[in-house]
């Protein structure tokens, strides 16, 4: 099967195998894992903070930082599709005791307009507006992402009005290679970074979690309490390694492909606007099929595309295990799945 369902596919390749296989160890928890002690370093740096700490997930990474910023009763303001409200359960609120007010957004973005209007100003009655979160690449849009503009206004309305700023990263790394820029012109705006270590960058797992050395002191602690602290964790932490040396540049490959992928669906007469391919997501819209028998005929013809929260729109991810070669044959297997014209 071609699988275009999502980046997470991505299996450790035989040089990150053999990085995992030689990866120095000691007792995480004591400060003692070499591997894991590079990879803070080095992604604190990478995102422009002062300390990272490794983490299984960036989902436990993500709720962290909720808990690190609020307290109960505060409230998180981030756009309404974020990964944080649709795919972590009911986490905010369960981890922290944080209410969220979810903002429409535009290819996942709010403006700082829609912060001050729904930003509450301090009073004995209201739940305090605590942090603010964006989202960037954004996943549910489709991999869009946050102009640097953009974060440097939201970033001043939050010293402003005396908010926390984290930063969902999970897929940062797309973003600054897509924009040509550095990660730490973008991480180095926020309180907190989250960086996933186990979609594009191709890693089988892992997560970090930057920010300034007072709030890590903090994030080590909560570390213990989610249960997130772990032991020889550089077999783990080496295939991040790995990948900040060999898995940042070619991301911009998926994101050639993916942009040849839409194109080629978009001529083929498929509901894809190539516009909107910034990364490497592409959506398409499937109706008038219902996105489970768009599924089921795609995966016949072995493709393996998967939902977002649309109610017509699937999605295809491009990433480390997805060759031109599957890209072509996905251009002719798409179509005639949907019963679209197939290209000459
Ligand atoms: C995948 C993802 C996460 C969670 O990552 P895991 O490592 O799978 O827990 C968080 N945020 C965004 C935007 C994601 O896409």
């Amino acid at each position: 099967m071609i699988d275009l369902r999502s980046d997470t596919a991505t299996k450790p390749t035989p040089g990150m195998r053999a990085a995992i296989a030689a990866a120095a160890v000691g007792d995480e928890q004591r400060r003692e894992d070499p591997t894991v002690n590079e990879l803070e370093e080095r992604a604190a740096r990478l995102l422009g903070q002062d300390e990272a700490i490794f983490l299984p997930t960036a989902t436990m990474a993500n709720q962290i930082a909720i808990r690190l910023h609020t307290e109960l009763g505060d409230e998180l303001i981030a756009e309404e599709n974020c990964h944080v409200f649709i795919s972590e359960l009911g986490g905010p609120a369960v981890h922290s005791g944080v209410v969220t007010r979810g903002l429409p957004g535009a290819a996942g973005r709010y403006s700082a307009e829609q912060v001050r209007a729904a930003y509450r100003v301090p009073a004995i009655h209201s739940p305090r507006t605590r942090l603010l979160w964006i989202e960037n690449t954004h996943n549910a849009s489709g991999g869009r992402i946050w102009p640097l503009e953009e974060i440097g206004e939201l970033h001043a309305l939050a010293l402003e009005l005396d908010l926390r700023f984290h930063l969902d990263g999970a897929r940062l790394l797309n973003a600054a290679v897509a924009l040509g820029v550095d990660a730490a012109e973008i991480g180095s705006r926020f309180d907190t970074v989250t960086l996933c270590l186990s979609k594009g960058l191709g890693c089988p797992l892992g997560a970090v979690l930057a920010g300034d050395s007072e709030v890590m002191g903090n994030a080590r602690r909560l570390k213990h309490l989610f249960g997130g602290a772990m032991r020889q964790a550089g077999i783990v932490a080496a295939a991040g390694v790995y990948a900040l040396d060999n898995n940042i540049d070619r991301l911009a490959d998926d994101h050639a492909r993916a942009k040849r992928l839409a194109r080629g669906l978009a001529e083929a007469g498929l509901a894809v606007d190539p516009d909107r391919v910034e990364t490497n997501f592409v959506q398409i819209d499937v109706a008038p099929l219902s996105k489970e028998e768009a599924m089921a005929r795609l995966a016949e013809q072995g493709v393996g595309l998967s939902a977002t929260v649309h109610p017509s729109v699937l999605r295809a991810v491009t990433h480390l295990d997805i060759s031109d070669e599957e890209i072509d044959v996905a251009l002719d297997a798409i179509p005639r799945a949907l019963g679209a014209r197939v290209s000459a």
